[in-house]
């Protein structure tokens, strides 16, 4: 972007006022090969002119006394009037040679008047001039050169510039990082190139075809992938060769004449192409190896003809994408392939593809840091190491723990690392039971005073638990259940939502609609027994609507009506005229009158 705006200025020169289009701001995208840049800009930044005197100035650029002897100067040399309508940095180039001033800003000055269009034998000889007064120890001394050089191209001096380009080339204290630069003028020298180029395509000094050259330039800059732009004279079959090596997507516009082997095999080495659309006569073995080991060949096995498989290619895919595993040959799949694909993928059907004669111990490792279950490692796998991990990973999985391999340290993350674990105290096995681990597991969540022994069922632990969840009142023993206990069970509102799954047992989702009807909308259907329907119902009319039909008794429905005629809209359409009359109810027609 380039911010513009007016801006006042006041000649210093004779005093007068006006306003002048100022840049503020812009975005620069890279370089020309003179050093010119390029971008949402106006280059080079305009520089006022008094429309007045003609007089060329940056603002406090000038001292008065320069102003007074610059006066003295113009008085036999005005510049203004002998060379009128020139760019103004040609005259504010002049006006620093009158006052002797720094060469380096003279010199960049005559080369914005020529990037201002004024690009002409003479004003390119006294840049030539100042050029050469420069010496090596002016840091500016080779990037001047290189300008030279890219002038005296453009104007066709050919040879000029390749002396120069010679001379530089034998010039041991050139600057390595421009080495590039003089190897691609030489290439443009030599093709008679007088076109303006960019710097940034210097790093294609590799391809000798200038076609090339513009097409993969437009196409790392993304400017244009329409390559019709270009003569189809000059797109030869080396052409395309070369461009769609470097940019396979283009491979499309190739006409189909000059489509064979070789440039197919450069399109799935540079990528552009899967294996898919590669007609089947062309595909080898080597095609196939290429498109796998490109970086972005994914899920390409599954294109690669099964002659092809070769160990290299399953293990280089698998490599690439853990999920080629389900492409490679049964007879070709390694534990260590297994092994390569679990770690890199963790697709979750991954480990049905494993054979389960190939699972390791270290397979199973990464299935379970995976977050698959430890219930899918085959029982003889799950060695002790294995089965902490798994438990750290998912305290439930301590329900697939042979049974002497549980240790108490294991016992003791399972339920208490997370508080919907204390649950898991299920699985803790009835030895490994202390107090503590109860008094755990039941302050983590209040229904594991299901599992707790009965002889840690204290006042306190009871108290604990009916506090973190009032149903668990079912699990206190009854000489415990004091009216302090039973008044704070009840409070709890029978809310199923919030519970884990595990927890939610048939006795439990009871209590719950006993306590609110409505929790029987969180009861998954195939769970929904008659009984706890009507004990839905019973406590809330409405719960009649959470009913599946096949369960809508007239007895259920009738002691939904009852309580609330409007549940009426909730009984089949065969049972209404009979719950209707049961409940007293009036027919809607007559009620209205
Ligand atoms: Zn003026």
């Amino acid at each position: 972007m380039s911010t513009m705006g007016e801006v006042s200025y006041k000649c210093p020169y004779c005093g007068k006022e006006f306003d002048y289009e100022t840049q503020f701001s812009y975005t620069i995208f890279g370089k020309m090969l003179d050093f010119r840049p390029y971008g949402a800009a106006c280059v080079p930044t305009p520089v006022p002119k008094c429309p007045e005197c003609g007089f060329v100035f940056f603002e406090n650029s000038f001292s008065e006394n320069e102003i007074n002897k610059l006066k003295e100067k113009i008085k036999t040399d005005d510049i203004f009037k002998t060379e009128p309508d020139m760019p103004n940095y040609y005259y504010l180039a002049r006006e620093f040679e009158l006052l002797d001033r720094n060469i380096d800003d003279i010199i960049h000055y005559y080369q914005c008047a020529i990037w201002q269009g004024c690009f002409t034998e003479k004003l390119s000889n006294i840049l030539f001039s100042y050029i050469d007064k420069v010496d090596i120890n002016n840091k500016n001394y080779y990037p001047y050169k290189l300008i030279q050089i890219d002038l005296l191209r453009r104007m066709s001096r050919f040879d000029m510039a390749a002396d120069l380009i010679t001379t530089l080339k034998n010039d041991s204290a050139f600057p390595k990082n421009y080495g590039k630069l003089l190897d691609y003028q030489l290439i443009l020298t030599e093709q008679k190139d007088t076109d303006e180029h960019e710097m940034s395509e210097t790093q294609l000094v590799k391809y000798k075809n200038p076609h090339v050259r513009m097409a993969i330039a437009n196409l790392d800059e993304e400017r244009w992938y329409d390559l019709s732009k270009i003569p189809d004279e000059v797109k030869t079959e080396d052409f395309w060769l070369e461009v769609v090596s470097v940019h396979g997507q283009v491979f499309r516009q190739v006409p189909e004449k000059m489509k064979n082997y070789k440039m197919y095999l450069a399109v799935v080495k540079a990528d552009g192409l899967s294996l898919e659309n590669i007609p089947r006569k062309f595909l080898t073995e080597k095609i196939c190896l290429a498109a796998i080991k490109n970086e972005k060949g994914d899920h390409r096995l599954k294109f690669v003809p099964d002659e092809f498989k070769t160990p290299e290619i399953c293990l280089n895919a698998v490599k690439k994408n853990g999920t080629n595993l389900r492409y490679v040959p049964e007879e070709l799949k390694t534990s260590e392939m297994c092994l390569i694909a679990a770690k890199e993928s963790n697709y979750s059907l991954l480990f049905d593809i494993i054979p389960k004669h190939l699972l390791t111990p270290e397979i199973c490792l990464e299935a379970v840091k995976n977050n698959f279950s430890l219930s899918v490692v085959p029982p003889k796998l799950r060695t002790p190491e294995l089965c902490l991990i798994a438990v750290r990973e998912h305290g439930s999985n301590l329900e697939d723990v042979p049974e002497d391999l549980k240790t108490p340290q294991m016992c003791q993350i399972a339920v208490q690392k997370y508080v919907s674990w204390g649950y898991n105290l299920r699985y803790v096995p009835e030895k490994f039971k202390t107090k503590k681990i109860c008094h755990d597991a039941v302050q983590n969540f209040g229904l594991a005073l299901e599992h707790v022994p009965e002889e840690f069922k204290t006042p306190e632990l009871c108290l604990a638990a009916v506090q973190k969840c009032g149903l668990a009142l079912e699990y206190v023993p009854e000489k415990l259940k004091t009216p302090e206990l039973c008044l704070i069970a009840d409070q709890y509102d029978g809310n199923l939502l919030n519970m884990p799954r595990e927890s939610k047992t048939q006795k439990i989702r009871l209590l719950a609609v006993q306590k609110q009807g409505g929790s029987l909308f969180f009861v998954p259907e195939e769970l929904k027994t008659p009984e706890l329907c009507l004990a839905a119902v019973q406590n809330d009319p409405w719960a009649l609507n959470a009913v599946p039909e096949e369960l809508k008794t007239p007895e259920l429905c009738l002691a939904a009506v009852q309580n609330e005629r409007l549940c009426l809209e909730f009984v089949p359409k065969k049972l209404k005229t009979l719950i209707r009359n049961g409940a007293g109810i009036c027919a809607p027609k007559i009620q209205n009158v």
